[in-house]
């Protein structure tokens, strides 16, 4: 795995490593700067877009599936320049957090077409589960916020 980090110069393979096993590594404020700018610059230069078609390869193989696109990195990247540095668990709760599928992480409807859900639904991750926030779920979570 440490082989296929897409930060390479950021990231050292330790703390790649670190990530996947969800051991609470971290970067700190300059290092999550760096790292959300190196992002930046690298959905700019294509490298994103190249390593989704490197991902779409990956999501066939069945045991190897969690959401990637630029939207989702350049998020990323904005949360790491406003982080102040951060503690990294997202290498764990792509290997740890319990696929539900089209399963709405909060109240657990379904969201899949058809079932009235799915057109606004977001790809959400909890701790525990990966899936989908449905609508009504992301508009309470904002309201409580
Ligand atoms: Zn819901």
């Amino acid at each position: 795995m440490a082989k296929n980090s897409p930060f390479p110069s950021l990231i050292s393979e330790e703390l790649w490593e670190d990530g996947h096993h969800n051991s609470g590594a971290g970067l700190n404020d300059e290092d999550a700067k760096l790292l959300g700018a190196f992002l930046l610059q690298a959905i700019e230069d294509g490298f994103a877009e190249d390593y989704k078609d490197h991902h779409e390869e990956q999501e066939r193989d069945e045991k190897y599936q969690y959401p990637f696109d630029v939207e989702n990195v350049k998020e990323f990247a904005h949360f790491c320049i406003e982080s102040g540095g951060f503690e990294i668990n997202w290498g764990g709760r792509m290997n740890q957090a319990k696929d539900i599928g089209n399963k709405c992480v909060y109240c657990f409807k379904d969201t899949r077409f058809g079932s009235g859900l799915f057109v606004n639904r977001i790809p959400a991750t909890t701790d525990e589960y990966d899936g989908y926030s449905c609508y009504p779920c992301q508009y309470k979570y904002e309201e409580e916020e």
